[in-house]
Order: C-alpha cells, then sequence, then structure tokens
C-alpha cells in the first residue's frame, strides 16, 4: 500500500471500572499500553488517528445478544448482581457483576463499532482497538471475562455491507465465542491458535470443530501444546494461516491479538516470546486488505503494554527503538517491568519441550491439510 491510514481507537474511561481485586483482567493495562504508545510517539503520527469510542445503543448490541441477557446486565449496572444473574453465566469468579458492568460492555463494543465504521467509511485501512477482542461471550451467556462480544457485533457490521471477513485469532484461549456465532456461516472464515482445549479453558477448539452445514470448512482451529515458543509457533502459523488466506480472499480481516500466548502470562502454558508476536501480527497485517486488530487477553502487564505497542508500530509500518523510552521510566518501575526494552531475551525450550511442541502442532497441521485445506481447493 503506497500510503495507509490508521486509527487506534481508545478511551480514557476505562480507568472508572474495576473486575473486583482478586480477578486476573486489569483494567491499568489499557491505559499502561496507552502511555508507553505515547512515550514512543506512536499517537501522534502522520496519517493516523486516535479516536475515542461512545458506548454503544442497547439496539446496537441486541443485533447479536438476547434481549433478556442484556435486561440482566443493564440491571447489574450497579454493582449488585440482578435476580437470575447466574443463568447468565454472571456472579462470584470469571465473569463478577461490578459497578458499570453495562457501561463497560457497552464501550467495548462502541469501540469495535467505530472500529469497523472507520473502515467502512474509508478512514482508515488499520485499526486497532485493545480494549476489544472479547471473543468468549455468547449470545446469552457472559464468559471468560467477556460479557458482549465486540469481535461478533463488529463483523455483522461488515457483513451488513456484504464483506466476505476473515477472523484470526492468536490469543492463548480458542476464541469460542466467535467460532459459534459463524459456524454454518461461509462468508466467515473463523482461524484460532490456542492452547490446547483439553488443558485449558474454555475446553474447545479442535481441529475436528470445522463448522456446519454451509459452514464446514469455514471454521479452522490450530490447537498448541504447552510450551509451544515462537520458534515452534511462526512455522506452524505459515504453514496454516497464509493459504486460507489466498484461498479465501477476505474483502476485510478482523484479527484478535491477545497476548495471553506469552512464556511469562500467568494463565496459560504457552511460552511465546513479543517479537514472535509481533512477527504474527506483521504477517496477518501483510495478508489483510484491510484491517481491524482488537486486543484480547493478556494479565502480565508489562507483557501487553509491549506486545500492544509492538503490534500498533507494525500497523504503522514503524520500526521502534528497542529501549523502553525514557519517559516511560517510572511506569516500567511502578509495574515491575522485568526488562528495560520491547523485546524479550531468548530462552530456548529443553529439548523433551520442543519435541512434544512440535510433534503435536505437526500432528495438527496434517489434520488440517486432509480435511479443511482440500474444501478451499488448497
Ligand atoms: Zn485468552
Amino acid at each position: 500500500m503506497a500510503t495507509v491510514t490508521t486509527a487506534l481507537v481508545h478511551s480514557d474511561a476505562w480507568t472508572r471500572f474495576d473486575y473486583g481485586p482478586h480477578h486476573p483482567l486489569r483494567m491499568e493495562r489499557l491505559g499502561l499500553t496507552q502511555r508507553l504508545m505515547e512515550a514512543y510517539g506512536l499517537t501522534t503520527l502522520p496519517g493516523s488517528t486516535v479516536r475515542t469510542p461512545e458506548p454503544a445503543s442497547e439496539g446496537a448490541l441486541a443485533v447479536y445478544h438476547g434481549a433478556d441477557y442484556l435486561e440482566t446486565l443493564k440491571a447489574a449496572n450497579g454493582g449488585r448482581a440482578p435476580k437470575l444473574a447466574e443463568r447468565f453465566g454472571l456472579g462470584p469468579g470469571d465473569n463478577p457483576v461490578f459497578p458499570g458492568l453495562w457501561d463497560a460492555a457497552r464501550l467495548c463494543a462502541g469501540g469495535s463499532l467505530l472500529a469497523a465504521d472507520l473502515i467502512l467509511d474509508g478512514q482508515a485501512d488499520r485499526v486497532f482497538h485493545f480494549a476489544g477482542g472479547l471473543h468468549h461471550a455468547m449470545p446469552a451467556r457472559a464468559s471468560g471475562f467477556c460479557y458482549v462480544n465486540d469481535a461478533v457485533l463488529a463483523i455483522l457490521r461488515f457483513r451488513e455491507r456484504g464483506l466476505r471477513v476473515l477472523y484470526v485469532d492468536i490469543d492463548a484461549h480458542h476464541g469460542d465465542g466467535v467460532q459459534h456465532a459463524f459456524y454454518s456461516d461461509p462468508a466467515v472464515l473463523t482461524i484460532s491458535t490456542h492452547e490446547r482445549g483439553d488443558y485449558l479453558f474454555p475446553g474447545t477448539g479442535f481441529v475436528e470443530e470445522a463448522g456446519m452445514g454451509a459452514g464446514v470448512g469455514y471454521s479452522v482451529n490450530l490447537p498448541l501444546e504447552p510450551f509451544t515458543d515462537s520458534s515452534i509457533y511462526l512455522p506452524a502459523f505459515e504453514q496454516v494461516v497464509p493459504p486460507l488466506f489466498g484461498a479465501f480472499r477476505p474483502d476485510v480481516v478482523v484479527a484478535q491479538l491477545g497476548i495471553d500466548s506469552h512464556r511469562t502470562d500467568p494463565l496459560t502454558h504457552l511460552a511465546l516470546d513479543v517479537q514472535g508476536f509481533a512477527r504474527a501480527v506483521a504477517r496477518i497485517t501483510e495478508l489483510s486488505p484491510k484491517l481491524m486488530c482488537l486486543g484480547g487477553g493478556g494479565y502480565d502487564l508489562p507483557n501487553v503494554a509491549r506486545a500492544w505497542t509492538a503490534a500498533w508500530a507494525v500497523l504503522n509500518v514503524v520500526e521502534l527503538p528497542a529501549a523502553l523510552p525514557v519517559s516511560f521510566a517510572a511506569d516500567a518501575r511502578r509495574y515491575e517491568f522485568m526488562t528495560d526494552t520491547l523485546w524479550d531475551p531468548a530462552e530456548p525450550l529443553p529439548d523433551h519441550q520442543r519435541a512434544r511442541a512440535q510433534e503435536y502442532v505437526q500432528r495438527q497441521i496434517e489434520a488440517i491439510r486432509r480435511t479443511i485445506f482440500p474444501i478451499h481447493r488448497i
């Protein structure tokens, strides 16, 4: 592309919300990421804008979510569990009722719908809404820290305009909510790479989950063994993802960029580093005619800030100095960054772990080649 226009969707209002003191999803990660982007000068780039989202209307959420479920989320906004909360997946644990829950869900959806509109209106070729990517939410159920599925809502907006959408999800968890929404729709190809479901929430995402009816072959899953690192992940990604892009030829791509795949993430067992993550984002960017990126998981705050800053630099074709900016030093201290650079030191896997991860992923790739690729004439 000769000149690429980009937009970063961010709201300072996220500081208002809190899942609770013991919940792993920390809202501070969003402000921290924004401040690292600012420190690197990535919020004032030529050809790029920073846009502030408004909360989505209830009607916009009802395009996908059930009325009873939305009523319950709304009733939870005061911070106390309403009647029937448990029926909709709300309660102590993963999906707590917290003050402003309904406002937070609408703001997240509003950000992803704004991102979609910026692309549809031709205002940006590449957009990043890193508060989005809540890929586990179901039509009438909260799941995995996700209340409203902003990724599904954005894809549906593209579908209203007749666009073919490729969704690619590199979070450590299976993108089950998005797969569910488009399981029988051959106009939306979903690809998810993630830690295998027999070891990690949500327990799904095996190669055999390939779609239904006309959608068979349009849900693609590449599960990964614990300790899969960038040196195993990137070649596997290369064997599966680009051929599907080539065969499907999307009009627009929605990418969920969870960074809980990182080796120091406290919730998962994958072993990627920030440079491997950024390399995957670069490949997605090269392959995408128009690209909407969302955030997702990421429970080690320094990883989140570094990885999403690196991703935003990739979208803008900016090469960043490795050393974290001096103006970010106070944040780096406060959030206990273990490194003063954007990238991670090399940390090769022990041989037995490498062999195991490699052997597992190879079997998955062969299954995809056997069952999915022929449907796309690959
Ligand atoms: Zn995740």
